[in-house]
């Protein structure tokens, strides 16, 4: 097997929970799991870019609405004033580069916000569904919390569905934004019953693509979820080889 390649991932940081379980299907998947920092260093970020092969986006609080131009909504929930200047950076530079991302929950968000789209800050204050979006997350990391919220549709001429091989997946569901006008160059791979966007991939990069489910909770219970870690452990390799031979 290749000497595993290392995946710089963007998470809340204070969250330790989500700080720990993030890294383990980067591990199994074949990539060397790097946390990364908050900074606001320009040069930082680019030596950080130079390091790895990958950028996994996780999830976290709500993305600030500044970053696509409008005023916070009153069910805009907590956000995160440090994460978000940084990842945005990231991410810019990442996209710049077509180095491989992988977006999940929050960072199918921040990938779509990057790429120049917009989001709804509260579903259930703009798109009418009886489906719940939003379970809680108190118990979601609980071993024997179900993880069966709602199904998506994957659409068959995307590259998600070339991964996953299937139409439809039933998936965890812990968020009350989502994405609303989608980033120029993209393309909705898959979305709910309710129209909600549940995945989205570029069409102009290598490989940057973004899932809304938290599926480092899914990964080991659905091996189609780890096929997708494996995808963009494989593209990110295939780039860290071509930079650095
Ligand atoms: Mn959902």
């Amino acid at each position: 097997m290749s000497k595993p390649v290392p995946i710089g991932l963007v998470v809340t940081l204070e969250d330790e929970n989500d700080s720990v379980i993030n890294p383990k299907p980067v591990e199994a998947a074949g990539g060397t799991p790097l946390i990364l920092p908050y900074s606001d260093k320009e040069e930082t970020i680019e030596s950080i870019l130079d390091l790895i092969g990958g950028l996994l986006l996780a999830g976290g609080k709500d993305v600030a609405p500044e970053f696509y131009e409008e005023s916070p909504h009153p069910k805009l929930g907590e956000v995160e004033p440090l994460r978000d200047p940084a990842e945005f950076r990231i991410i810019a530079e990442a996209l710049t580069r077509d180095m491989p991302i992988l977006g999940v929950c929050r960072g199918i968000q921040t990938l779509n916000v990057a790429a120049g789209g917009t989001l709804y800050q509260d579903i259930p204050s703009f798109v009418p569904t009886d489906i719940q979006h939003s379970n809680p997350w108190d118990a979601a990391l609980d071993p024997e919390s179900p993880q069966e919220h709602h199904p998506i549709e994957i659409d068959p001429s995307s590259r998600l569905f070339k991964i996953v091989k299937a139409k439809s997946l039933v998936v965890n569901s812990y968020h009350h934004q989502s994405v609303k006008d989608l980033a120029p160059g993209f393309k909705v791979s898959a979305r709910c019953s309710d129209s909600i966007v549940e995945a989205v991939e570029s069409l102009k990069h290598g490989f940057v693509l973004g899932v809304q489910c938290h599926i480092e909770l899914l990964w080991d219970k659905d091996p189609r979820w780890l096929a997708l870690y494996r995808a963009f452990i494989e593209a990110s390799a295939d780039y860290y080889k071509r930079v650095h031979g």
